[in-house]
């Protein structure tokens, strides 16, 4: 396994490995990884030739200097857990190689609407747009590739494939299954930010999920909206941000959905002041 912080020499590497005919596959992160991580790693490395990840904290997409210094950077224990998966190349590079202008306001953002609106997009003011011309710079950079994101992040995913379509950036999306601790809690990187007591009051976010689904299946989108809020509000130290159940495509509320339909459900809470966030698809069954 390479590793590479100057962006000359990833491009020239993925250029060299594409004229070779290796089909690139791209995992973008920013780090402290855990399995969730690694189970994008590892549909990269069953789909494609060439695997290579990304490892940059992007303070673009931060609208927090707090929240930015608290995120965990541990590049040597990432590296070790990257080896053994078969990662081929690792792009680990500083802000001012990403961003030589940065801390002067970027002069050229990707503005995301549509799918980014609402949710993470009301909650955290210019996150999106940050993610996204993170994205560009290194879809860019990268080439024609297979991305590989997390349906962890499903409004990102959303904003992701969104972005692909309307620039037509020849990068083809795949999302990979949510991977969970065994008590359901979602896998993240900010989950050790949590105390004790509230590592234990965050499986109420699985669990609100799991009341959603059932609501959803018995036909009523506003009642599988009431029953994640009611399970997020009765669990003490969980102070619920939104629970919602949209378009998956589109992110908007369903109005004319069918029985038979797949949504998708979404909550996210504060737990001991960490945003965490999760969702899953259910089906709107018969009224
Ligand atoms: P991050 O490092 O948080 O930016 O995440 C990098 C990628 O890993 C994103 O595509 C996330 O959606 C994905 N990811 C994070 N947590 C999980 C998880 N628990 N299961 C699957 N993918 C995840």
């Amino acid at each position: 396994m390479r590793v590479v912080a100057d962006r000359a020499g990833w491009r020239a590497e993925l250029e060299e490995a594409r004229r070779q005919g290796s089909r690139v596959g791209l995992v973008p992160t920013m780090g402290a990884l855990h399995p969730g991580h690694a189970s994008l790693v590892s549909a990269a490395r069953r789909r494609c030739d060439l695997v290579t990840t990304t490892i940059f904290v992007n303070p673009l997409q931060f609208g927090d200097a707090a929240d930015l210094d608290a995120y965990p950077k541990v590049l040597d224990a990432d590296l070790e857990l990257l080896e053994p998966l078969g990662c081929d190349l690792v792009f680990a590079p500083s802000v001012a190689e990403m961003y030589p202008r940065h801390p002067a306001p970027a002069r050229t953002t990707v503005h995301v609407e549509g799918a980014a609106v609402g949710f993470e997009g009301a909650g955290r003011p210019g996150h999106f747009d940050g993610v996204a011309t993170v994205l560009a710079l290194l879809f860019n950079l990268a080439g024609p590739c297979t991305a590989f994101f997390g349906e962890k992040d499903f409004q990102q995913l959303s904003v992701v494939r969104q972005m692909v379509e309307d620039l037509d950036l020849p990068v083809e999306v795949v999302g990979c299954p949510t991977v969970r601790e065994e008590d359901g809690l979602a896998m993240s990187s900010r989950n050790v930010r949590l105390g004790p007591e509230g590592r234990v009051s965050a499986r109420a976010l699985s669990a609100a999920l799991a009341a959603g689904i059932e609501a959803l299946g018995s036909g009523s989108v506003t009642a599988a909206e009431a029953a994640m809020a009611a399970v997020l509000e009765a669990e003490a130290g969980v102070e619920p941000i939104y629970a919602a159940v949209v378009d998956p495509a589109t992110m908007a509320t369903p109005e004319s959905a069918a029985a038979g339909d797949e949504l998708r459900l979404l909550v996210a809470a504060s737990v001991d002041g960490v945003r965490l966030l999760d969702n899953l698809p259910g089906r709107l069954g018969p009224a």
